[in-house]
């Protein structure tokens, strides 16, 4: 069973004209949709299923700075501020909490990585502290394995996935932004080459500003106006424990598992570190081969390449589609991958052989969700030279939720033509096809 989003009871009637329409109801969209009522501007977003039943749902809830790309760091930063508010900003609560992020180091290779990003993140402000071997204790006290060390960054925190979204959608109604669920939107529409407005399954809307948050759906959503976004699927998998009082509260990442308390009590776990990666082999596997080459590479050991349901299902979405009948986006209201489950297994022994305290973890439920990803795994915030109106805010790659309040931000600030809140250079889009290097984030 996958985590049930808070609800959010749609609006009924879509009106015939706004001045932004949302595309997607994630942690993105949500969040851009609130900058723009919080400024009184008229927004509309439409969601095919429910507000955050895909990825905004399904993730760790780890709201994280370590270990960023440079690229990114800017944006995280602002993040957390946003995070840091959020509770009084829409006077509802997202769950967060500034718990604390350790990621501990088998070797002193791996040690050596945590100094250097340890520097990077002082030069941007953001205090980390490197453990020692046993200073690891001073965080975790039960702790069976010897470890080279850590890093620890007290700013970062989590929130709570299931909560956050939703209630960021019920603020920006509450200022008067309309957010329709189970409206899929099956096309933008044109006049001279800009946007005019989107066809949705219940009517078309006029508007000439669209904010495309489609989350992994996006880089199809895009094919039927002509628009290349390399965009790949990753499905990700975790699974929650009952509450076990008396466990650590900060969120640990080592090789082999990864842990964050709930606000149930409970712990969301998954295996981490860059052990195995299970990876469904589709048509865009194909199609953007030439993209992802670098990516593919720098993942060599850790890939582990499927045929699953899904390449039959992806061989049978259209290129090119009219308006006028349903689509995909009506087929698949909910994107629910199944978990793998034999990864979450060993993520629950590696725990419990490394912190006891896990071993009488009881499983409540386990998920997966399909994490969409760039081909160098920094998002897409961006206008779309080739058809003004429209802005791009996707390719999140494992890591848009704790980035999402500044990035939903960064794409209303596009949407107004207002300055963005930091640089927007190394978010366009047009960085996959003007001859600009490829390269990867680290880690990845
Ligand atoms: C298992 C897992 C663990 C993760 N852990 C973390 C973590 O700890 N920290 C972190 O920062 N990130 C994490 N992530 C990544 C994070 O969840 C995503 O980057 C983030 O949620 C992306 O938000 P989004 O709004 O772009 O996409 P989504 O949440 O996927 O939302 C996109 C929405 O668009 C809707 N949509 C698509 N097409 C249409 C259409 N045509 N019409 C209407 N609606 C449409 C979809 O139904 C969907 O609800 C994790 C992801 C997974 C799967």
């Amino acid at each position: 069973m996958p985590p049930i989003p808070d609800p959010v009871p749609t609006d009924t009637e879509v009106p015939h004209e706004t001045e932004v329409v949302v595309i997607g109801g994630g942690i993105i969209g949500v969040c851009a949709s609130l900058t723009l009522a919080e400024q009184g501007i008229p927004v509309v977003l439409f969601e095919k299923g429910e507000i955050a039943a895909e990825q905004s749902s399904r993730n760790w809830g780890w709201c994280r700075q370590q270990g960023r790309d440079p690229r990114e760091i800017p944006l995280i930063v602002q993040s957390l501020n946003l995070w840091r508010s959020m509770n009084s900003r829409i006077q509802r609560n997202v769950g967060f909490t500034e718990c604390g992020i350790l990621t501990l180091a088998q070797s002193d290779t791996e040690l050596e990585k945590h100094r250097a990003w340890a520097s990077l993140g002082e030069d941007h402000g953001i205090k980390n502290k490197l453990l020692l071997g046993p200073e690891v204790t001073q965080h975790l006290t039960d702790c069976a394995t010897t470890w080279a060390g850590g890093l620890f960054t007290p700013s970062d925190g989590r929130a709570e996935p299931t909560l956050a979204a939703p209630a960021i959608a019920l603020a920006a109604r509450s200022l008067g932004a309309k957010i329709f669920t189970n409206t899929a939107v099956r096309t933008i529409d044109t006049q001279s080459g800009c946007v005019d407005g989107v066809v949705t399954e219940h009517g078309r809307i006029k508007c000439k500003t669209v904010v495309v948050a489609a989350g992994a759906w996006t880089g199809l959503f895009l094919r039927n106006l002509g628009i290349r976004l390399p965009q790949l699927k990753v499905r990700s998998s975790a699974f929650r424990t009952h509450p076990m009082p008396g466990g650590p509260e900060i969120s640990i990442y080592a090789s082999g598992f990864a842990a964050r308390k709930r606000s149930d009590g409970g712990y969301t776990i998954a295996l981490g570190g860059r052990t195995r990666i299970p990876y469904d082999i589709t048509p865009d596997s194909f199609r953007y081969l030439r993209e992802f080459a670098s990516l593919a590479w720098m993942s060599r050991k850790s890939l582990r390449l499927r045929l699953s349901d899904r390449f039959t299902k992806e061989k049978r979405y259209a290129s090119r589609w009219a308006a006028e009948s349903p689509t995909v986006f009506e087929d698949e209201r909910i994107l629910n991958p199944a978990p793998v489950v034999n990864l979450l297994q060993q993520a629950q022994q590696n725990i419990g052989v490394s912190f006891p305290f896990f071993k009488q973890m009881s499983i409540a439920e386990q998920w997966a969700g399909m994490i969409d990803v760039t081909p160098d795994a920094i998002p897409v915030i961006s206008e779309t030279p080739d058809l003004p109106g429209c802005v791009i805010a996707t390719g999140f790659s494992g890591h848009g939720f704790g980035i999402g309040p500044a990035a939903g931000e960064f794409a209303a600030h596009l949407a107004l033509g207002q300055k963005p809140l930091v640089d927007p250079k190394p978010f366009r889009l047009q960085r996959f096809s003007d001859g600009s290097p490829i390269t990867p984030i680290a880690g990845i």
